[in-house]
Parts: C-alpha cells; sequence; structure tokens
C-alpha cells in the first residue's frame, strides 16, 4: 500500500530503497525455575558460538573501515566470552539453582558489571561497558530477539528507525545505507549532522513512520523537504528528482576553485566546514572549504571504549591540522552530556540533562580528562593552525578557567620540550543567551567567537532540539535570535575578534544574505553546503544584505523576516 508522510528534511538528496527496520525488542528476563538443565546449557552454548561468529564479522569490518586498533576491541569482547570462568558461572546457576540460561547470563554479567563499575581504576571501569555490551549480545540470542548490526548491512538499504543515535550513525557505510527516516529528531539534533557529514539523505520527526513499516516495504524520501513515500507507485518522478539533485551537485564543482566573492568584490568573508572525525577532512577539501570552523571532538570519545588517551587524541588533531596544510582549523573541547553519551562513563541522572552536567561543566570538574585533551591539542597546534574553542560557555569565570588552565598545560608542555604553535588561537562558543548579551565583555579575554545557534536557538527558545513537537520553535529567524546574533559580532569587532558561525544555521540559503548583512566573519557548515553558499554569495551584494538585515532586526516576527529574504533572493538569484 503506498503511503504518504511529510516529516523534517534533515539531510539533502534522494534515497529510493528497501526499508531496513531498526527495531530492537527489550531484553526481559523472566524469573521462572528452569525444566531442563540440559537444554539450558546447550542454549548458552550455542549463543555463545552466535555471538563469537558476529564479533569475529564485526572485527573485519572494521579493520577494513577503521583500521587494527578499533577492530582490537571486538577481539576483546571476544575473549570476554571466551572466558571459562564466566561460563562455568553461568552453568553453575543453571544446575544447582535451576536458574533459565537467561536469567544466569543477567546475573553473573550483572555481578561483574557493578564490580567493574565500583573500582577506582578507570580501565576497569571501561570495562564494565564491554561487559554489557557483549553479555547483552549473548542474552538476545538466548532470546531469541533480533540482532542488529548496522555496519554489517550489505545491500542497498534506508534505515527506518525511532531514533538513530551518534554512535549508531558512526556504523554506518554510505555504500549501503542510501538514507534514515526516523521518528524524532529535527535539523539540528545529532543524527542529522551526521547524516550531512556523511552525505546521506536524512528525514527525521516523522513521528511514528517506524510502527507503518513492513519488512521489505520500498521506501522513498526527499531530505531537502521532508517528504517520505513507502511503496511509492510513481517511482520515475522519484528517480527525477534524484538526477536533478545529483545535476545540481556536478554543477556547484564549478565553484570548487573559485574565491569566496560578493557580487560587488567583497572578499573577507570565509566559509568553512564541520567535522566528526578526520575521516571528514578528504570531504571538506573536496567541497572547496576554506577551513575547519568546528571538529566536534566528542566524537572521538563517543566512537571509542575508553576515555582517548592524550597520545591517540594528539595523532587525530595531527593529522587533521597537517591535511588542512596552514588553513584554520578549530577544534572543540569536549562536548558531552545531552544526547551525547559514552558507553564507559556513567553521567549522573538528571531532571534536564541538556541544561546539566556537560561540556565545559563537565570538563573544568574533570580535569583529569581535560588535561589529557588540552595538552593534545596544544601539541597539534604546532603542526598548522589551530583553534581550540570551549563550549558552552556561560561566564567569564569559566571561560578564563578554561584558557587558564590551557595556559598552564602549555607552560608545562614547552617544560617539556613540545613546541606549541606560534598562531594559536583560543576562543569560545556563543551558544547560550546569557554569553550572547555579554559578548562584548567575553571580546577582551577570547580570541574569536564561534556562534553555535543550534543551543543558542534552544536556549533562547527554551525548546528542546531534540524534540519533533516543539520543532517549530527553531526558528533562526526570529528577530530575537537575529538581535542576539547582532550583539555578538558587534562585540567581537569591538575589539578586533574574529566572529563566526558553526550551527547549522551558517549553511542555510535563506540566512546567508542576514548573516552577511550583519558582518559575519566566518561561516561554518556541512562541508556539503560549502559550494551552494559560494554560489549564492556571489549573487548577492554587501549593501543589498546590510539593507536587508538593518530592516529584518526590526521585524515582529519570523515570517516578516523570511517575506524581506525572499524579496532579495528572489531579485538577486
Ligand atoms: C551549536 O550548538 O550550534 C553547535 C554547533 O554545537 P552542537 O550542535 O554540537 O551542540
Ligand atoms: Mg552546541
Amino acid at each position: 500500500m503506498c503511503k504518504k508522510f511529510n516529516g523534517i528534511g534533515a539531510s539533502n538528496g534522494i534515497a529510493l530503497a528497501k526499508v531496513y527496520i531498526l527495531k530492537e525488542e527489550p531484553i526481559i528476563i523472566k524469573d521462572e525455575e528452569t525444566k531442563n538443565i540440559d537444554e539450558e546449557i546447550s542454549l548458552i552454548n550455542s549463543s555463545i558460538e552466535k555471538a563469537k561468529k558476529d564479533l569475529e564479522n564485526l572485527k573485519n569490518i572494521a579493520k577494513d573501515k577503521l583500521g587494527e586498533e578499533k577492530a582490537a576491541i571486538f577481539e576483546a569482547h571476544a575473549s570476554i566470552l571466551e572466558d571459562p570462568v564466566m561460563s562455568e558461572e553461568f552453568v553453575s546457576l543453571i544446575k544447582h539453582k535451576k536458574y533459565s540460561a537467561s536469567k544466569s547470563i543477567s546475573e553473573v554479567a550483572n555481578k561483574y558489571i557493578e564490580m567493574f563499575k565500583a573500582m577506582d581504576d578507570q580501565y576497569f571501569q571501561e570495562r564494565a561497558a564491554d561487559i554489557k555490551d557483549v553479555t547483552e549480545r549473548l542474552l538476545r540470542y538466548v532470546l531469541k530477539l533480533t540482532v542488529l548490526d548496522l555496519a554489517t548491512i550489505n545491500e542497498e538499504v534506508v534505515i527506518v528507525a525511532e531514533d538513530l543515535t551518534p554512535s549508531q550513525t558512526a556504523q554506518l557505510n554510505p555504500l549501503f545505507v542510501k538514507g534514515f527516516a526516523c521518528n524524532v529528531g529535527g535539523r539540528t539534533s545529532h543524527a542529522a549532522i551526521m547524516a550531512r557529514s556523511l552525505e546521506i539523505p536524512a528525514v527525521l520527526g516523522l513521528k511514528d513512520i517506524l510502527s507503518k513499516v513492513k519488512p521489505n516495504d520500498i521506501i522513498a524520501i526527499n531530505g531537502s523537504n521532508g517528504d517520505v513515500e513507502l511503496n511509492p507507485e510513481d517511482k520515475k518522478t522519484w528517480e527525477n528528482l534524484s538526477n536533478a539533485f545529483k545535476q545540481e551537485k556536478e554543477e556547484l564543482k564549478k565553484m570548487k576553485d573559485q574565491p569566496t566573492l560578493t557580487k560587488d568584490g567583497y572578499d573577507k568573508f570565509i566559509l568553512e566546514a564541520n567535522i566528526g572525525s578526520p575521516k571528514d577532512v578528504e570531504g571538506v577539501l573536496e567541497n572547496g572549504a576554506e577551513g575547519i570552523g568546528l571538529f566536534r571532538s566528542e566524537f572521538l570519545y563517543m566512537d571509542n571504549d575508553h576515555f582517548p588517551t592524550e597520545e591517540e587524541q594528539f595523532n587525530s588533531y595531527k593529522e587533521v591540522v597537517e591535511k588542512m596544510n596552514n588553513k584554520l582549523v578549530v577544534i572543540r573541547t569536549l562536548d558531552i552530556g545531552g544526547d551525547k553519551k559514552l558507553s564507559y562513563f556513567n553521567f549522573p541522572s538528571e531532571m534536564n540533562p541538556f541544561l546539566g552536567y556537560r561540556a565545559i561543566r563537565f570538563t573544568l570538574d574533570r580535569k583529569d580528562i581535560f588535561r589529557d585533551q588540552i595538552r593534545a591539542l596544544l601539541r597539534a597546534s604546532a603542526y598548522g593552525h589551530l583553534g581550540i574553542m570551549f563550549p558552552m560557555i556561560a561566564t567569564i569565570d569559566e571561560f578564563l578557567a578554561a584558557k587558564d588552565f590551557t595556559l598552564e598545560c602549555k607552560k608545562e608542555l614547552e617544560k617539556e620540550g613540545h613546541k606549541i604553535g606560534k598562531n594559536l588561537e583560543i576562543g569560545m562558543m556563543v551558544e547560550i543567551p546569557a554569553a550572547a548579551v555579554n559578548a562584548e565583555n567575553f571580546a577582551k579575554h577570547a580570541d574569536f567567537f564561534s556562534i553555535g545557534t543550534n543551543d543558542l536557538i534552544q536556549y533562547s527558545m527554551a525548546a528542546d532540539r531534540m524534540s519533533e513537537n516543539v520543532a517549530y520553535l527553531y526558528q533562526p529567524y526570529n528577530p530575537s535570535i537575529l538581535n542576539l546574533i547582532k550583539m555578538t559580532i558587534d562585540g567581537g569587532h569591538k575589539h578586533n575578534r574574529w566572529v563566526g558561525m558553526c550551527g547549522e544555521m551558517a549553511g542555510e540559503p535563506n540566512a546567508l544574505p542576514l548573516l552577511m548583512g550583519l558582518g559575519l566573519d566566518a561561516y561554518s557548515m556541512s562541508a556539503t553546503s560549502v559550494l551552494k553558499a559560494r554560489s549564492i554569495m556571489s549573487k548577492l551584494t554587501l549593501k543589498d544584505t546590510q539593507e536587508l538585515s538593518e530592516k529584518a532586526l526590526k521585524c515582529d516576527k519570523t515570517d516578516d523576516v523570511l517575506k524581506l529574504v525572499k524579496d532579495l533572493m528572489d531579485k538577486s538569484l
């Protein structure tokens, strides 16, 4: 049956393929006495074999995609399954306490998880996450539940899910995963950001798409306008759309080596890209970006089973800085918390994690973790042009604490004989309204600002960026937001600081004329948006954009601003 839906277009492009339903049933352990001891023991043994086979498979895939070091984690997981002490404990509980296979696994697993978690040593605390991961896989086999491994997908599909966590998104292979459609999320959720960096079309916030799809359905998605169709009758129309999208992309490639210039020749604006891993640098260069305005370092932490060491981080940062060949690379320090979790660290549970213990609040509290990152960044600064950026700064005291700590680490490193980059910059995200309002004073201390509109809008509108129910409040064009942006730019410029933007707004075609008119210096976006931005800028004059933003700041509401933008775009493009 053909059905149409509309959600939030989160990553441009068209996909038409079979559905891959990502739905994991919950693991429920029943408290029943076992009737057949031998059957339960053989169930455990056969499940261990299946889980081991999976891990071998995952290890080989990871080896090809991510390298030996990352693949080693699956070897470590397999060794947990091979541990004779643990399997003897499973068997003993079945034999002596008449536990079912699932109950015995769950009991033994919980015992070890709690034991490791309680240890002081971070290494052992992290092993708790490994045991949880492995024993859950085992339980899924014992309970005959589906076991889903996104990395093993080997046919063309569109993933349909409730949501995709950042680490699930990181496992996707764009060769086979042609797109995804999720019940929740919006343009600024991390699944969306990852989709754009992987160039996978995505539609989010579809509310109940997951309950509507059946295995073997065909799904078509339009990541630009949020249209979704299940089992489309008219496949030709979708194919035409897909071809038109590809053609525009080809056309824009001509802008790759062009300078970024307005129609009237202003050449000071810079177009940069956002990345999540060193792998993304290739896309940055292919799309003609002039620098990296935001490297979200948290993905190095999320895509791992332990806090990355100074050396591991240094290697990643150095790789990026070197590949960018003296172009500015802004690396944001760990922005964890909120929807970004770590499998190996338990954040305290809070009523409002987005407003809680996260980002700079966490790293200033955990200097042991912060030190490794700052030292790695400072060492990498010797290989090019690096900017260190602190996330979620609300007060000048926080910024100064982070900056002073960085300067302390710098002294320490110099004493040890390390070189530090001469043109290192230390700046901050402006993504909390309190920082935007106080920008002029922050600018006395910070070398640069980068406006994080994803959070700035979330906190200004008091609207959770993950919730599709309040997605209408994500209003970059609201005059209140434009005024906060203006305060930040003007505050920075008063002290001769450059001001950039790395929130998703920077890459929205309609936002460009407003931001140009407000005097924003650097525009950092998904690499795939850079060429379109360059093309749009080349068709606008600085004078027109200044007149536009002056009027926009005085508007009452979003629609009035959008009308002004539309008039200018219709006249210019
Ligand atoms: C932002 O908040 O705009 C931003 C760029 O950071 P993130 O999306 O990673 O929170
Ligand atoms: Mg943010």
